[in-house]
């Protein structure tokens, strides 16, 4: 049986990151609504949950690869809470102003990090999907071939409407998290049926 996934960005699509962004105390992760209801709907469809985030902080020097396993593990641990787990977390630490052509090929839009998460835990990318809030993470969606969701947390209609005309495909905007899951949920069942 194949495994296919729900590729997930982590921050304003999992957890609240008010600006500048760049989270680093594992104290102020917070789940955003629709996450716990929406994370077990797509483990009852048999999805494996992945995220996959940019961390340019790193890069930048604002943040440390310790902060960002601290938050990421308090997240693990809010969701564990809720009998949620997850498959995998990736992240990219580089930005091309601070780090090499080579070093930055994981940074979304690149499917780099998809494309590894995929190889690595076996997953048909046919049917599999991306949630995210901005538009790195629709064009990292598009760029490995799968489908995406946005979720309208970050972008004004108008920035969504500038999106649409950008990118290839934008499967779905929903106006919380939930709403993405239950889209994907239905999409997949439809596709699958
Ligand atoms: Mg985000």
């Amino acid at each position: 049986m194949p495994s296919f996934a729900v590729f997930l960005d982590r921050d304003n699509t999992l957890i609240f990151d008010p600006p500048p962004g760049y989270l680093a105390d594992p104290d102020k992760v917070q789940l955003l609504p629709g996450v716990v209801e929406g994370l077990k709907l797509l483990l009852n469809h048999q999805f494996k949950l992945i995220i996959i985030s940019n961390q340019s902080g790193i890069a930048r020097g604002i943040l440390t690869h310790e902060q960002v396993i601290a938050v990421n593990n308090k997240l693990l641990s809010l969701l564990k809470k809720e009998n949620i787990s997850l498959t995998d977390i990736m992240y990219c630490p580089h930005h091309p102003e601070f780090s090499s052509a080579s070093e930055v090929e994981c940074r979304k839009p690149s499917p780099k990090m998809i494309f590894e998460a995929a190889e690595k835990h076996s997953i048909d990318l046919r049917n599999s999907y991306i949630i995210g809030d901005s538009f790195s993470d629709i064009k990292c969606g598009n760029n490995a071939g799968i489908k995406s969701v946005l979720v309208k947390i970050t972008l004004s209609d108008e920035e969504i409407n500038n999106l649409k005309k950008e990118v290839k495909s934008l499967n779905f905007v929903a106006g919380n998290f939930l709403e993405a899951c239950k889209f994907i949920a239905a999409d997949f069942t439809e596709e699958n049926s």
